[in-house]
């Protein structure tokens, strides 16, 4: 068995490195790259003196990203966490609320819904997209759910099932026609986890535009990055403008006087991390091509594998590819351990998707649906270095 282990090991060791090259290097997941006018636009916040949470940056940042997105109103905060609590907030969820989102999820979704008070409730995946499946949660609402006066309340609990939280994982698409249908007939807010997908789009729109309100993340691990940051984008003025509110203290406009009209955040990002944010925006169209052609890379190196397939997105769908995943079937489902273990020794950073959120102490009692497809995906996927400069290693590939 060990034999075996090792011998697939080697195999698939290989063809990671026909991708990412040859050599002994360490091939780290993922890392933030700056290839472009960070040093200038970083040094000019400085020399501004607007170094806090006012600044030109601050502003273009978040008309950037509103415009990637395709809607009218960004709003630059913290980090990705925050940005999906403001979201849910402004979209009217209560604390004593329940707030739907998938088992296989990053543990920042789970608590941006425990730190408004409200409950996450876990909901399966699909295979086709590894986010929400719209099938599962219908059959599993149409089960535990009475509608009074237009809301659904989850009779095992009595609590008001308010939203929905989509994440599109690794930058896939949820399948959103479906969840919209679903969200819909149970009356749920859709607050998207857009923080993997900048850049990628569902049926020719982008993702962050998909649902009522998103949250995008540019945390150091992301596609592109302000260190740390986040920007909450919505199509709807009023909850733009209360997002922004909200994470300024609840600031009235006065030249100078202190007048705040609720208790509120202070969840604003400085301009030095928008200025950051400015230049990596300027790189997102050449690294969205370059995810690409990473990913067709990895494809074709694995191309006819046994029992381990490359994770692309549905046809209807462009990925950004944030993170490249196999998954793995038959045999080798049971050997992930083996190959992560065989896999980080050459080199090659690799890792398992996510615990449950449902399998952590904090989470272990919440309410959730039948998991059995994020109980087996979890099995089953490792991610592969992704980093967008990987894509100039494989031949031909050059951009
Ligand atoms: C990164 C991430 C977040 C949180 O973003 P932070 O900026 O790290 O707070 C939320 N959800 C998902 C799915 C993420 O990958």
């Amino acid at each position: 068995m060990a034999q075996f282990g090792n011998k697939i090991t080697q195999n698939i060791a290989q063809r990671l490195r026909q991708v990412v090259g040859q050599g002994k290097d360490f091939v780290p997941l993922h890392t933030p790259e700056f290839l472009g006018r960070e040093k200038e636009l970083v040094l000019d916040a400085i020399e501004s003196g607007w170094v806090s949470s006012v600044g030109k940056y601050v502003d273009d940042f978040e008309a950037g990203i509103a415009d990637v997105c395709g809607v009218s109103h960004g709003v630059a905060v913290a980090n990705g966490t925050v940005a999906l609590q403001i979201c849910m907030l402004v979209a009217g969820v209560q604390p004593e609320d329940e707030v739907l989102i998938p088992a296989l999820t990053f543990v920042a979704t789970a608590n941006a819904v425990s730190h408004i008070g409200a409950t996450p409730h876990f909901v399966d995946s699909a295979y086709d997209t590894l986010g929400l499946c719209p099938i599962k949660l219908a059959a599993h609402l149409n089960e535990i759910v009475d509608v009074q006066d237009g809301r659904s309340i989850n009779r095992k609990t009595g609590k008001t099932i308010r939203a929905i939280v989509p994440v599109h994982v690794f930058g896939c698409p949820v399948d959103m026609d479906g969840l919209c249908d679903v969200a819909q007939r149970f009356n749920l807010v859709i607050v998207e986890d857009a923080a993997e997908s900048l850049g990628s789009t569902y049926k020719g729109r982008a993702c962050g535009s998909l649902g009522d309100i998103a949250a995008l993340s540019f945390n150091g691990n992301k596609i592109i990055t302000t260190g740390g940051g986040g920007v909450v984008v919505t199509d709807n003025p009023d909850w733009g403008t209360r997002a922004k509110h909200i994470t300024t203290t609840a600031k009235t406009t006065h030249r100078w006087a202190f007048e705040h009209d609720e208790i509120a955040f202070n969840f604003r990002m400085p301009n030095l991390n928008a200025a950051l944010g400015c230049a990596q925006l300027e790189q997102l169209d050449a690294r969205l091509l370059q995810k690409q052609a990473l990913f067709q890379a990895y494809r074709a190196a694995f191309f006819g594998f046994d029992d381990l397939t490359i994770f692309e997105a549905p046809a209807n769908s462009y990925s950004n590819y944030w993170l490249n995943c196999l998954i793995l079937s038959g045999p080798l489902k049971k050997q992930r351990d083996t190959l992560l273990d065989g896999l980080n020794d050459c080199g090659l950073m690799c890792r398992p998707v996510w615990n449950l959120m449902h399998g952590l102490s904090m989470y272990a009692e919440c309410p959730r649906a039948d998991l059995s497809v994020a109980e087996d995906l979890a099995q089953r996927i490792i991610n592969i270095p992704s980093s967008s400069y990987l894509a100039n290693a494989s031949s031909g590939l050059a951009l």
